[in-house]
């Protein structure tokens, strides 16, 4: 059976499956970044969650809130670069946002993964200031985002959301290479930023696809 809610190893399987094609594709990861930045998108990706993998080791029944929270803690501490504090304020501010709207810490229907997920991508904007269209992972997590809250809106189960969600990721990943990049280190390009996939674009992509596949997995 298909995962009807998040639960907190549906949470451990989705980062699981993020570092798995974080480390398949990381030669992709790199290449996106040696166009527009310094080359070390992929190995600081698999750096941070390799340690993801080795130390998450939530409790029997833990709540996805907690588990989100403890995923930010060892991202903060070793993903590094401009991403690591990015996605690490993106899982804390899921976590930090589940828990104060749910302080029972039950599982994650549609809404709640929307909702929790909204709070921590403005925990992200809180940190790096990013807009959409300035070509970061930002447009590709509030593309995905907001295929959540619609499929939510629209009633549509967890699956139906999250496959969704990550076929928007997908669209917002390959909007970016039009884009002039206005954050980050590909900013310094100016106009010879346009015409890539931003990297960030391209990991924050692979983590809604992952998210799909943990909660479509049979
Ligand atoms: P670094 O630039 O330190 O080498 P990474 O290569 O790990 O960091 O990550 C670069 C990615 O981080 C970019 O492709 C972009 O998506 C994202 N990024 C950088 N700065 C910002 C920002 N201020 N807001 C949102 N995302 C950003
Ligand atoms: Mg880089």
């Amino acid at each position: 059976m298909m995962s009807s809610v998040v639960t907190g190893e549906v949470v451990v399987d989705w980062l699981t499956r993020f570092h798995d094609i974080v480390t398949k594709q990381r030669a992709y990861l790199t290449e996106l970044d040696s166009a527009i930045g310094d080359a070390d998108h992929g190995v600081t990706m698999e750096r941070g969650l390799t340690a993801v993998v080795n130390q998450l080791s939530p409790a029997p029944q833990e709540p996805p809130a907690e588990v989100l929270n403890q995923v930010g803690d060892i991202l903060q501490a070793s993903l590094g670069g401009a991403a690591g504090p990015l996605y690490s304020a993106l899982f804390h501010g899921a976590g930090a946002e589940l828990l104060r709207h749910d302080r029972t810490g039950s599982d994650l229907d549609t809404t709640a993964l929307a909702s929790g997920l909204r709070g921590g991508l403005a925990e992200l904007v809180r940190r790096g200031r990013p807009e959409q269209g300035d070509k970061t992972m930002f447009d590709v997590l509030d593309a995905a985002v907001a295929e959540l809250e619609a499929a939510a809106a629209a009633g549509s189960s967890l699956e139906v959301a999250t496959a969704a969600a990550a076929a928007s990721a997908v669209g917002g990943r390959e909007a970016t290479a039009p884009m002039l990049a206005r954050k980050g280190r590909a900013s310094y390009l100016g106009e010879r930023s346009i015409g890539h996939v931003d990297p960030g674009a391209a990991s924050a992509a692979m983590l809604i696809i992952a998210l799909a596949e943990a909660v479509a997995q049979p």
